[in-house]
């Protein structure tokens, strides 16, 4: 875990930073709100330990600022002080502050109140992976898709966008009981995932349908991409010990951009939607493409 040591003094920074370091801690330092603000914005750091006392930026308005809007994450902070009287503390906590812990500190504490802080931090990001995870199949979810999105698409490439939905899917529950149905959804998220991943994101969005973020630099080579993965699908026999093999086919939509560029993606998907609609009445186990013309 990497710790964000925000304080005016150099001494104490630098204390502070090789106390923290040899506890076994990445540190990164900064010496005022300002700085820290900047490094936040660089480093997907999520814990903080500030003076209160600093020019440009007090503990107190990085605390603020970062308990504002401007950061896309959850922060633990703990703001070091001199003032211990009642009314600083209640002032701490009410900015927003995790924990504080007085000047001049004392090593055996702030251990404990890091690890303390560690387990909230590690806490919070287990609720967040499992609200972006299926957990039926360990694929993203719409938020996380969304999320990754947000985080890692590059917004002036070109992107894919393909809706894939299982073909005659209920005919599985019908005739083989909902847990084959739910293996059969396991199996074929895998075989997407082994497909498509690591250049593209691979989503279950509903209850038989997946969402494809894919980087493929033209129409042509997304369509050939998608159009072998479907043969692929199609030709894979879907096992259960003891039970009759299953083979399903998938049809698919997609749409592409040449830059996504602050575009919605809900749109784009939509829009993928439209071209699946059509390879469904079509005939179903097959790829539409719908040009990015069509795209609002
Ligand atoms: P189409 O080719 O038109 O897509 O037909 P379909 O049967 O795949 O589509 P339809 O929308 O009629 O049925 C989808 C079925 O997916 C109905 C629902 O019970 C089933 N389903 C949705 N989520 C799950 C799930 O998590 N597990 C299982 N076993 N079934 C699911
Ligand atoms: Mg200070
Ligand atoms: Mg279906
Ligand atoms: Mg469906």
């Amino acid at each position: 875990m990497k710790i964000l040591v925000v304080e005016d003094q150099r001494f104490t920074r630098r204390m502070l930073a090789s106390f923290l370091t040899s506890a076994g801690y990445a540190v990164a330092e900064a010496q005022d709100g300002c700085e820290a603000m900047e490094v936040l914005a660089r480093e997907p750091i999520r814990f903080v330990i500030t003076d209160w006392m600093m020019p440009c930026m007090s503990g107190l308005d990085l605390i603020r600022a970062i308990r504002g809007r401007s950061l896309d994450r959850w922060v633990y902070v703990i703001l070091l002080t001199a003032r211990d009287e009642k009314s600083g503390i209640v002032e701490a906590l009410d900015a927003g502050a995790d924990d504080f812990i007085h000047k001049p500190f004392d090593n055996d504490e702030l251990a404990v109140r890091i690890r303390a802080g560690q387990r909230i931090i590690e806490l919070t990001e287990r609720l967040e992976r499992l609200a972006m995870t299926d957990p039926l199949t360990g694929l993203l979810n719409r938020r996380g898709l969304q999320e990754t999105l947000a985080h890692s698409c590059p917004a002036d490439a070109p992107l894919g966008f393909a809706v894939a939905d299982i073909d005659h899917f209920k005919r599985v529950n019908d005739a083989h009981g909902h847990d084959r149905g739910d293996l059969v959804l396991k199996q074929i998220a895998g075989l997407l995932r082994g497909l498509f991943e690591p250049d593209g994101i691979v989503a279950r969005v509903g209850g038989e349908e997946f969402w494809l973020v894919l980087r493929n630099g033209d129409p042509a080579a997304l369509c050939g991409l998608v159009e072998r993965a479907r043969a692929r699908v199609a030709a894979t026999a879907l096992t259960d010990e003891g039970h009759d093999t299953l083979s399903l086919t998938l049809s698919f939509g997609l749409t592409m951009v040449p830059a996504l560029q602050g575009r919605d993606i809900t749109t784009l998907f939509k829009i993928a939607d439209g071209a699946l609609y059509r390879s469904k009445q079509d005939g179903r186990n097959r790829v539409t493409y719908v040009a990015p013309d069509a795209c609002p």
